[in-house]
């Protein structure tokens, strides 16, 4: 059976970047991002005020105290977006505000803290360091830098960013069409009535749609197939429509399990069926022109857990994505883990947190059925083919949601 990073190798191998287009900065949340963004000015562009205080001449205050306090003469003031600036002379300070532009003359900033107003003029009561409180014009960034890059995975953080970039528009990379199908005779859709004990409620869908969007991607939901080879071929015959398609259930040894026989029939070159995990082994991976075909098992663990480790990194692979790998940590283990069976590896919902160092707890719930192990889970607890047991206090790998 293929190990894990194989079959992700092969995927990521057939992820093929798909086109750019230009969308409203807001709208690139999420998104990613397809040009280097170059600053066209310094930042700060002009030297301004850190604090809400008094600029002064260093060389007046270095020696001021709560003992020796310091005098001078205020001879105006500037308020943040000030224009007119008073030149600070020798014995002269001018109040000032946080982002105000500095006056010409002062080189310090007295931070109104340690200062008390004495009619027209201001008593400093400390001294600071040459240039405190001053941020500086270019010291966050130069003109001509590179301020993001292609491939970056847009947070609020960098909207914020285009946006002080004046960026109205940005290029980034078109989202993948990725229709989302379940299959199982069993299975009800949202508000269906359940009319038998033997049906189910749908999770995967859902799961899937949520997943998808929060990859980037852009989900469609083609509902829920029954196990029938002729209604689940025609559909199948529609994947061109999409960059991704992903079914779930009908992947596995069961005698309704058609997938793996259909993906074929409807020209989906299968690349692996079957990988070395647990859970979702029966997971199948093939291509057809430049879409990708995920089979993924329908158990709704097996379904989330397959789409965190093989299929969200492909959506952001498609994407250009530079950081499109799962995201890993060491932690110490909180109690002893054992297994039976260690031929495969196996991801654990699991639990990480802090206390004097990383350290990681599992879930209770260790079936590939129960949705509930990802409640307050916040990460994956690898199990490294081989091993059956692992104690107490030893280091694990985690791969984080
Ligand atoms: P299968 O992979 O089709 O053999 O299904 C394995 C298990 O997953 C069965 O118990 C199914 O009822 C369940 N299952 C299949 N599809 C879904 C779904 N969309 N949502 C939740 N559970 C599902
Ligand atoms: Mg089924």
């Amino acid at each position: 059976m293929m190990p894990y990073e194989e079959a992700l190798e092969i995927i990521l191998s057939c992820c093929n970047t798909l086109s750019t287009e230009k969308v409203f900065l807001v709208e690139a949340l999420g998104r990613v991002l397809a040009e280097d963004i170059v600053s066209d000015e310094d930042r700060p562009s002009f030297d301004n005020s850190a604090m809400d205080g008094y600029a002064v001449r260093w060389e007046d205050i270095q020696n001021a105290s709560e003992e020796n306090p310091v005098l001078l003469r205020l001879i105006g003031e500037v308020p943040a977006g000030g224009e007119d600036l008073p030149e600070v002379k020798s014995g002269t300070a001018v109040k000032i505000f946080t982002g105000a532009p500095i006056p010409r003359g002062a080189d310090t900033v007295v931070p109104v803290e340690y200062t008390e107003l004495k009619d027209s003029s201001v008593l400093v009561k400390a001294s600071f360091k040459e240039g405190a409180n001053i941020r500086r014009k270019g010291e966050e960034l130069k003109a001509g830098e590179i301020v993001l890059s292609k491939g970056t995975i847009l947070r609020h953080y960098e909207i914020g960013i285009l946006a002080s970039l004046n960026r109205v528009n940005v290029e980034v990379f078109r989202r993948p069409r990725v229709a989302i199908l379940s299959t199982g005779d069993e299975i009800k859709d949202l508000r269906e009535p359940i009319t038998k004990p033997s049906q189910i409620r749908t999770s995967n869908n859902y799961t899937l749609l949520a997943g998808v969007l929060s990859a980037g991607g852009l989900p469609h939901h083609l509902g829920i197939a029954s196990d029938d080879p002729e209604k689940l071929k025609s559909i199948l015959s529609c994947i061109g429509e999409y960059d991704v398609f992903i079914t779930t259930g009908g992947v596995s040894m069961g005698d309704k399990d058609y997938v793996k026989i259909l993906a074929s029939e409807v020209g989906i070159d299968v690349k692996f069926h079957k990988v070395r995990i647990k859970p979702a082994k029966p997971v199948l991976f093939g291509t057809y022109n430049k879409g990708l075909f995920f089979g993924i098992p329908g158990n709704s663990v097996s379904c989330a857990t397959a789409f965190d480790l093989l299929v969200k990194p492909a959506l952001l692979k498609l994407q250009g994505a530079k950081d499109h790998l799962p995201k890993t940590l060491k932690a110490k283990l909180k109690r002893d883990f054992c297994r039976r069976d260690a031929e495969r590896r196996e991801f654990v919902r699991a639990f990480y947190y802090w206390d004097d160092g990383l350290v990681c707890d599992y879930s209770q719930k260790l079936q590939s059925h129960m949705l509930t192990s990802y409640v307050g889970a916040n990460c994956y607890m690898v199990v490294k083919e081989g091993v059956k047991e692992i104690k107490e206090g030893e280091q694990v790998q985690i791969i984080l949601f």
